[in-house]
């Protein structure tokens, strides 16, 4: 607990850090709903209560908890991030930035700061989309950007609908969908999170203000062909869908090269999946970041024409489906500009980074001016067990946070 600063962080940090863990690979494994994620709830339910606050779940399964001082009236300052994780997710992504909201809480009480407007600290649900495979749901379904009937729909990997789910969990999944109410109630978000790369680093900083996110998706692209033996199949009589597929992974790459942007195929299926028979059919899972809308699309473009040159001269069939896309963001500069102003008066450097991640202050941002900040990560690696962020940076990360709160609630 040493190293945190003068802060609940430490032990908030600690209480955490076994939730969901992994024993085998030490990732996380914090699904929606599931007896991890319902530890995670009543750790935020307890975090908020020994601090006097009035916690709440929203009827999208998104936590809130208050921190209303005597004097303070108007919309609110809304900070947080989530606690779900990607399989074997690193310890930071997400929770970093609900505890370092809670201990920026406690920093202020410490320093004797009662605020002029509400502080709202918010652990949004399924950011990562780890169950039901949309990201940013909560925020999402809050927002409005998303349709509430087809998002019950969403189904987990052993078929269980988020409506299900959600009311195995005691909430009512008729409720869910946009909460006008709520974000009427809300000025400003900053969500803190940790880097996802290692720009920080190299820049000698151990927080960063977020410029913007970039436009980025998600493609399925299905290759269908025909299963045949391996042994007694003439290569020129295959139909072998495995081909075009290693095709767009490699024009995947190349592509992400020279556009300057990201392109990833991190999941794929085959059927039958047998190490002694060619495929029947290949699913794979195209991810696409860049930094702006037209690079995005040349690029997604050029993917998709090279998986169709493969797969025409192999006689397979290849579908290509966008299963999500998120348009760009740029955070609000006047918002953007306070924080900067709030950690420079503090002698506070801190850097303006774009990132290529989503992220729900990203969602929140179509509707209420929303900012982020970045803590360093070392190795830059993220969504990984090695993920990791040093204790002193933790606590650089909260006292920037409570700085931002100060100013904007102040
Ligand atoms: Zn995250």
């Amino acid at each position: 607990m040493t190293g945190f600063g003068e802060t609940g962080f430490g032990e908030l940090w600690e209480t955490l850090l076994p939730l969901g863990r992994d024993p085998e690979t030490g990732g996380y494994r914090r699904y929606s709903y599931t007896d991890a994620d319902l530890a995670c709830r009543e750790w935020f339910a307890s975090a908020a209560a020994q601090r006097g606050m009035r916690a709440s779940t929203d009827r999208n399964g998104n936590l809130w908890a208050w921190w209303e001082g005597p004097g303070s009236s108007g919309k609110a300052v809304l900070t947080g991030s989530h606690l779900d994780s990607v399989p074997d997710g690193g310890a930071y992504d997400g929770p970093l930035g609900v505890v370092s909201a809670f201990a920026a809480i406690d920093q202020l009480r410490a320093r004797g700061f009662a605020p002029a407007r509400p502080v709202a600290v918010a652990a949004f649900c399924e950011e990562e989309g780890g169950r039901f495979g949309l990201a940013c749901l909560g925020s999402r379904l809050l927002t409005g950007a998303t349709d509430p009937a087809a998002a019950g729909e969403l189904r987990d990997g052993d078929g269980v609908t988020l409506a299900e789910a959600m009311a195995g969990a005691g909430l009512d999944p008729q409720e869910i969908g946009p909460d006008e109410d709520l974000l009427s109630g809300i000025g400003a978000a900053v969500e803190l999170h940790i880097e996802q790369g290692s720009a920080l680093g190299g820049l000698g900083a151990a927080v960063g203000i977020a410029e913007g996110i970039w436009p980025h998706g998600r493609w399925r692209l299905d290759f269908t062909g025909r299963a045949d033996h391996a042994g007694t199949t003439r290569l020129a009589d295959r139909r072998d869908p495995m081909l075009p597929y290693a095709a767009a992974v490699l024009e995947a790459r190349q592509a992400a090269s020279s556009c300057g942007a990201l392109a990833t195929i991190g999941k794929v299926t085959a059927e039958p999946g047998a190490a002694n028979a060619i495929s029947s059919s290949v699913r794979a899972w195209l991810d696409a970041r860049a930094p702006d809308q037209g690079v995005l699309d040349h690029m997604v473009g050029q993917i998709e024409s090279a998986a169709r040159r493969a797969a025409d001269a192999q006689g397979v069939e290849v579908g290509v489906r966008r299963e999500s896309f998120t348009p760009p963001v740029e955070f609000d500069p006047a918002l953007r500009a306070r924080l900067a102003a709030a950690l420079d008066a503090r002698g506070i450097v801190a850097p303006v980074l774009p990132t290529g991640a989503g992220h729900d202050a990203g969602v929140l941002a179509a509707r209420l001016p929303a900012a982020m900040l970045f803590v360093r990560n070392p190795s830059g690696v993220s969504h990984s067990p090695a993920e990791h962020a040093e204790p002193g940076d933790c606590a650089a990360g909260v006292t920037a946070l409570a700085a931002v709160i100060e100013e904007l609630a102040g």
